[in-house]
């Protein structure tokens, strides 16, 4: 694994998804084989696999400092082509102090991770006027989960930590995305956990080589999406969860 301090010279940048997308590292250790943020690549010139580098911008939170000041209030999504939350958050710190800034100024915030390191950060979220924390899970199957998202943490931990959060008040949703194999369990797994479903087909069949050689080929096609997503949305809204199929 290599990992590097850098100095980046902005932080907030122009999202499609919300006003803003602010990502405090470049790379991911989490290493998802279906990880589309690996286009990332090519803009920061590693050459590396996808999950073997991380670069920390030591500076996010000084950056941020001062483009609040001087942008137009808008949603933040922490993060968008990395996890916040990856490990070396625990050392480094940065999401944090990112996170107090916006807070502080009363941006709105949406978190979107696969770590329970979340939960460190839960006196900053609780006092927060408008922040939601979304922790994507893709299938209710460790095995699969194994498989695709070889450096993340456990479904378990997911899904605990959603719980956490939830029964703290913090508004909480779960991002099925993609929809793996084993994903019609996580309705039973999430009852009374979070306030919403998404789910999206997200196939940018960067991991088509993964499902061929475990035999799930069929997972791959429109009419799996088609069909365990209806019923998966099916599944949440009988829980008692609201859930978007976004197709
Ligand atoms: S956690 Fe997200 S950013 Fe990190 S490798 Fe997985 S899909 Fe990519």
């Amino acid at each position: 694994m290599i990992v590097r301090e850098i100095e980046a010279k902005t932080i907030l940048s122009k999202s499609q998804v919300f006003d803003y997308a602010l990502n405090a590292y470049v790379g991911c250790r989490h290493a998802c084989r279906y990880c589309y943020a690996r286009f990332m690549k090519r803009f920061t010139g590693h050459a590396e696999p996808w999950g073997a580098f991380v670069d920390i911008k030591v500076n996010a939170p000084d950056l941020l400092a001062r483009e609040i000041m001087r942008k137009k209030p808008g949603r933040v999504w922490v993060s968008g082509v990395c996890d916040a939350y990856q490990n070396l958050e625990s050392k480094y710190r940065v999401t944090r102090r990112c996170l107090e800034i916006l807070v502080a100024h009363r941006w709105p915030v949406t978190v979107q991770t696969k770590s329970p390191l979340v939960l460190r950060d839960m006196d900053i979220l609780e006092g927060a006027a408008d922040a939601e924390v979304g922790l994507t899970v893709t299938t209710a199957d460790e095995g699969v989960r194994r498989i695709f998202e070889p450096g993340a943490p456990p479904i378990a931990k997911r899904v605990a930590a959603l719980a956490a959060l939830h029964a703290a008040g913090v508004p909480t949703f779960v991002m099925v995305a993609p929809l793996l194999p084993g994903a019609e369990g996580l309705a039973g797994l999430l009852a009374g956990k979070v306030d919403r479903a998404l789910i999206d087909r997200y196939n940018y069949h960067y991991a088509d080589r993964t499902y061929r050689e475990h035999g799930m080929d069929r997972a791959m096609r429109e009419e799996f999406y088609l069909e365990k997503g209806e019923q998966l949305r099916d599944a949440f809204e009988q829980a008692g969860i609201p859930c978007q199929n976004l197709r």
